[in-house]
C-alpha cells in the first residue's frame, strides 16, 4: 500500500492577516479513509480548496499519486483522480438529475467520444450506474433544483464520482441530513471506499459518525495540527478534549 498517497508538506495559507493554514504536514495512504476535525473555523474547508486548487498555496507542497500538484489549476487536479463534494456546488439546477451526471460523465470522457454512438451508450451506462449507487434512480427526471436537501446532497456526490476519484474529499457529507439519511450517506461513503476502492477524506461535525466511520482522524485547530491518530487515541486524548468535544459538549 502507497502510505503517502496523498503527501501534504508545510503548507501555508493566509488570507490577509488570518493564517488559516499554517506548517500543516498530512499524510493519507492509497485506501484509507480519513477524518479531518476541528471547530468552525479551524480551517478545514480551506485545506480542501488548497488540495483541490481553489485557492493558492502560499507556501508548501502537496504531492498526489506521486505527482507534484501544488498549485495546479483545480480542473487538472480533477482530472488526475481528486474529486471534492459539497460546499461548492456543481450542480446546474435547471437540468434534470440524469443530465446532470450524464454532463459530468461526459467531461470526463471528453468532448469528441460523444461523437460515436457506442461511446454515448457507455456514457448513459456510466449515468445510470453512478445514479444508482447514489440512490438516484428514481429521481432521474426532477429538476436538480427541486430536490430536497438530501437529495442534491447525493448529486452532489454523484457529480465527485463521474470524475472517477482515486481519492474522494467530503466536505461535511452529512450536514443539513436527517439520522436516516446521514446513516445512508455514511454507509455509501463506506462502499465506495470499500468495494470500489475509492481513498476518502472527510470532514464532518458529528463526532458520532467520525468515530464510526474514520480509521485516522486528524485534528485542525487555528489552522495547525494540533493532534492525528486512531479514534481510540483521540478520543482519550486531553487537548482534543478540550478543544473539540469541551466545546460540544
Ligand atoms: P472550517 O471549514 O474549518 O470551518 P474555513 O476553512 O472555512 O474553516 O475557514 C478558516 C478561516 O479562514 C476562517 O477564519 C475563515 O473566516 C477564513 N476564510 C476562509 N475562506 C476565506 C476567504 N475566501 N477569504 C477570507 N477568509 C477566509
Ligand atoms: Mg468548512
Amino acid at each position: 500500500m502507497n502510505e503517502t498517497f496523498l503527501d501534504v508538506r508545510r503548507l501555508n495559507k493566509h488570507f490577509g492577516g488570518l493564517q488559516a493554514i499554517k506548517d500543516v504536514d498530512f499524510c493519507l495512504a492509497e485506501g484509507e479513509k480519513s477524518a479531518i476535525i476541528g471547530p468552525n473555523g479551524a480551517g478545514k474547508s480551506t485545506f480542501f480548496n488548497l488540495l483541490t486548487g481553489y485557492h493558492r498555496i502560499d507556501a508548501g507542497k502537496v504531492v498526489f499519486d506521486g505527482t507534484d500538484i501544488t498549485n495546479r489549476a483545480s480542473h487538472a487536479i480533477a482530472r488526475m483522480g481528486v474529486s471534492r463534494a459539497f460546499q461548492i456546488s456543481n450542480i446546474f439546477p435547471k437540468l434534470s438529475v440524469f443530465h446532470n451526471v450524464r454532463s459530468a460523465v461526459q467531461s470526463q470522457m471528453g468532448k469528441s467520444f460523444s461523437l460515436f454512438e457506442r461511446a454515448n451508450r457507455i456514457g448513459n451506462e456510466e449515468t445510470n450506474e453512478i445514479m444508482q449507487l447514489c440512490g438516484l434512480c428514481k429521481k432521474e427526471e426532477v429538476l436538480a433544483g427541486e430536490l430536497s436537501q438530501g437529495d442534491k446532497k447525493k448529486l452532489e456526490l454523484a457529480l465527485a464520482l463521474a470524475n472517477r476519484p482515486k481519492l474522494l474529499l467530503l466536505d461535511e457529507p452529512t450536514a443539513g441530513m436527517s439520522l436516516e439519511e446521514t446513516r445512508e450517506t455514511m454507509s455509501l461513503v463506506d462502499r465506495l471506499n470499500q468495494e470500489h476502492n475509492i481513498s476518502i477524506l472527510f470532514t464532518e461535525h458529528d463526532m458520532g459518525v467520525v468515530f464510526d466511520h474514520a480509521q485516522k482522524i486528524t485534528l485542525l485547530h487555528y489552522g495547525q495540527i494540533v493532534l492525528a491518530g486512531t479514534p481510540e487515541e483521540v478520543r482519550s486524548d486531553r487537548s482534543a478534549q478540550r478543544i473539540y468535544f469541551g466545546e460540544h459538549a
